[in-house]
Formats: structure tokens, C-alpha cells, sequence
């Protein structure tokens, strides 16, 4: 699946625009600065596919990747901007609700938590969101380079709790770092189980 290109499709401001298809889609989503633009780009090996949501005059979009003609990737803008103004969290709301609502061909959802920060009031809104459309979603800590080992353990046990109350939370959480090149093929893995054969 990964020995394929992955190439860029579309991006959709609106519920429209989403590219009509059958092929088995996994998304990827988390705050802005968690690590997800670096993530996508190092496990497709396409440097500068996803790119960084760190511009907060960006439109926000929803973007599509194929690889491999078996699996759709959807970058989701990343949320929970310090500043963000009122109308842009409205937007970012009502775009990423009506995708988790019409979205059939959507596995999964991999939900990407700074190791560093754990699991914040906003990640907490959106697995609401997700426990509520009932779109699995599974937890991938990123930058764990960053952590001593006891540090990793710590954080992985208090994820785990946390996710007990969400009903659409897929039990094994992901460890990460892009950089390192660590956990890329327990994600790949995890993609793969959910790809076209
Ligand atoms: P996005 O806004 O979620 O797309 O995040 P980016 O991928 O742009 O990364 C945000 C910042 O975190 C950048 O400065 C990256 O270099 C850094 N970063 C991303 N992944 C890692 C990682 O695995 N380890 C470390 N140490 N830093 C990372």
C-alpha cells in the first residue's frame, strides 16, 4: 500500500465539495501544532503533501489524498487555535460535523494527542462529536520523542483512562514520532486492516 504514490485530490470548504467515492477513507485530526501535517508526510514518504495548519488566516478545508487507488486519506483543519475567533470555530464545527454525518466510506478516524499535552477540553468535544456520528476513532500520541520512557508510560495510562467514557474509541493507542521514524508502521498497519485488498 505505502510503496505507492499518494497524490493530493481535492480540498473542500464545503459538504459539496467531497469527492464522491467508494474507496475506504481514514482521517486524520487534531489540534493545530500536534504534529499532523509531519505525520501524514512521513507516512505516505511524500515530503510536503499535508501541509502545516499553522497559518490561522487559512481557509479551512478538508483534504484529500489517495494512495495507492485503495485508500482516501482527509487531512481535518486542525482546531483549538488560543485565538480563535467565534465565527471560525462555528465554521470548523458545522463543516467537520456534516462530513462526520455523510461520510459512509469513513474507517476511521486517527485522532492525534501531543504526548506532551495529553488529551485537552477540545479533544474532548470532538470525540463527543465522534462517539455521537458513531465514527470509531483511534488515538495516536505524537512527538514522544520528547518524553523520557516513564513519561510515555504515564501519558499511555491516562489516555486510556480518559477514553473510557468515549463509546467510539478503538482500544489501542498509537505512539508516535514522526522525526524518530517511531510507530510509522503500527499506523501503516492500522491503515492497511482498513484499505481496499
Ligand atoms: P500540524 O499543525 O498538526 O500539521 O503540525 P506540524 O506537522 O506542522 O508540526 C508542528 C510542529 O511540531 C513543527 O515544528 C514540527 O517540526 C514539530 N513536530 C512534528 N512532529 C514531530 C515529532 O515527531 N517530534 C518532534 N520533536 N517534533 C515534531
Amino acid at each position: 500500500l505505502f510503496s505507492r504514490p499518494c497524490t493530493f485530490m481535492l480540498g473542500a470548504a464545503k459538504l459539496e465539495q467531497l469527492p464522491d467515492s467508494a474507496v475506504p477513507e481514514v482521517c486524520f485530526a487534531g489540534r493545530s501544532n500536534v504534529g499532523k501535517s509531519s505525520l501524514i508526510n512521513a507516512l505516505t514518504g511524500t515530503q510536503g503533501l499535508a501541509r502545516t495548519s499553522n497559518t490561522p488566516g487559512r481557509t479551512q478545508e478538508l483534504n484529500f489524498f489517495m494512495l495507492a487507488d485503495r485508500l482516501l486519506i482527509c487531512d481535518m483543519p486542525g482546531y483549538g487555535y488560543a485565538e480563535a475567533p467565534k465565527e471560525r470555530v462555528k465554521r470548523w464545527t458545522s463543516l467537520v460535523k456534516s462530513y462526520l454525518r455523510g461520510r459512509p466510506n469513513l474507517r476511521r478516524v486517527m485522532l492525534l494527542i501531543d504526548s506532551r499535552h495529553g488529551i485537552k477540553d477540545n479533544d474532548h468535544d470532538i470525540m463527543t462529536m465522534l462517539d455521537e456520528a458513531a465514527v470509531n476513532f483511534q488515538v495516536v500520541l505524537t512527538k514522544i520523542d520528547k518524553l523520557k520512557a516513564a513519561e510515555v508510560d504515564a501519558v499511555l495510562a491516562r489516555t486510556a483512562s480518559d477514553l473510557v467514557k468515549h463509546v467510539a474509541s478503538h482500544p489501542e493507542i498509537l505512539l508516535t514520532s514522526s522525526e524518530k521514524g517511531k510507530g510509522m508502521a503500527e499506523v501503516r498497519a492500522a491503515m492497511a486492516a482498513l484499505a481496499l485488498p
